[in-house]
């Protein structure tokens, strides 16, 4: 089939207006307050036949399901995108962050890359298709979620609609620059306390020190094997201590010590496995060290997420990209978790990752998207869709 008609109708600077637009909503989360931004892309997919669906989280916050319906001869193609964005930070920001300021070929500002510019090119692809009135196979939706940056819930929603299970594939345009992600490594931090028992400075030997336990625990942590084998595209399995509390005074014995760890996990390494492991090794501690009494608590996990290559997804995609838009897609690791450590666990679904932006730029001052670059990515959805849906 002949794109050209469809690439026709998808316009950098509509892209670019829609980005500068979603910037200007601060969807800074917490709180989030995602609900007009939504709104604001529902009003435009509605314009073009799409059925728009909310699911509402809190009075301020929605996820927007917008379903242009196919025969229900094929699974839908889902677009996925978050709307909301990470704080703007200290640092000093060349143009203002909510401004969405259009200037040397790009849109400044918090979220430009990560990723409402992303979110823009997948609603000029979904209107291009929608008004090629073609005969769609499977639904085509375009899913615009809330709270992605700190709980995923918008996703974790998205994933329990009825049609969920039987969808053909997700794209999610998180930042890649347009490069194709597959892979992500899981996110598994756990927080290791140690108690003690309190006592004046003068008198430690009253007292059980917890900030010296945890020094014994951590010395041995360090010590610890994890099994795992390196990935071919995400490398290795990394675990690191990143923050230390213990203490209140420099006279008194602390009771308690904490430490939270971030560890990266790879496709194959399970996290219930993980946590007994870690369970086990505080018990065995506890028995060899006197006065050792410690716990762990599970402060966030996302489980890793890989789709084949070879799944038939991601053939058609590098295929359409291939023979429709003349680009040879190199696969990259994702550096970063994505809603696709939602999607593939819970669904099962082949989730391609590819969006305009550098990744580097995410969550950084003066983050900007490229207009030609979200003019490509909208150009490789369309194309998608037509080579999955048709
Ligand atoms: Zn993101």
């Amino acid at each position: 089939m002949d794109l050209q008609g469809i690439f026709a109708k998808i316009a950098a600077d509509e892209i670019a207006q829609w980005t500068r637009t979603l910037v200007r909503f601060d969807t800074t989360n917490p709180p989030g307050n995602e609900r007009q931004a939504v709104e604001f892309i529902a009003d435009i997919l509605k314009a073009d036949g799409f059925e728009c669906q909310f699911i509402e989280h809190e009075p301020q916050r929605a996820t927007l399901c917008a379903r242009l319906k196919g025969s229900g001869e094929r699974g839908a193609l889902v677009l996925n995108g978050h709307v909301d964005v990470v704080p703007v930070g200290a640092g000093e920001w060349q143009h203002p962050p909510f401004e969405g300021v259009i200037e040397a070929g790009k849109v400044w500002g918090r979220g430009s890359a990560d990723m409402k510019g992303g979110v823009a090119a997948m609603i000029a692809a979904a209107k291009a298709i929608a008004q090629a009135n073609l005969p769609l196979k499977g639904d085509l939706i375009l899913a615009a979620t809330a709270g992605e940056e700190v709980n995923m819930m918008g996703a974790r929603s998205l994933a329990t609609l009825p049609d969920a299970a039987s969808w053909q594939a997700v794209i999610i345009s998180e930042p890649t620059s347009n490069k194709l992600g597959l892979a992500e490594r899981g996110v598994f931090w756990p927080e290791l306390t140690t108690y003690g028992k309190t006592a004046h400075g003068s008198t430690p030997e009253l007292g059980i020190n917890a900030v010296m336990m945890m020094v014994k625990v951590l010395n041995e942590f360090e010590k610890l094997e994890i099994p795992f084998q390196p990935h071919a595209v995400l490398g290795n399995f990394t675990r690191s201590v990143n923050t230390i509390q213990g203490g209140v005074k420099v006279n008194v014995v602390p009771d308690r010590c904490s430490v939270m760890i971030d560890m990266r996990t790879l496709p194959g390494q399970d996290h219930g496995e993980l946590l007994r492991r870690l369970e086990t090794f505080l018990a065995d501690l506890e028995s060899q060290i006197p006065g050792l009494k410690a716990s762990i608590r599970l402060t966030y996990d996302l489980p890793p997420a890989e789709t084949p290559q070879s799944a038939a997804a991601v053939q058609q995609f590098l295929a359409a990209a291939k023979s429709h838009c003349g680009m040879e897609i190199p696969i990259i690791k994702v550096p970063f978790a994505t809603e696709a450590a939602i999607f593939v666990p819970t669904l099962n679904v082949p989730t391609l990752i590819l969006g305009p932006g550098d990744a580097a730029l995410a969550h950084q001052p003066n983050e900007f998207v490229e207009i030609a670059e979200m003019e490509k990515a909208a150009k490789l959805y369309a194309a998608a869709t037509v080579e999955m849906l048709l």
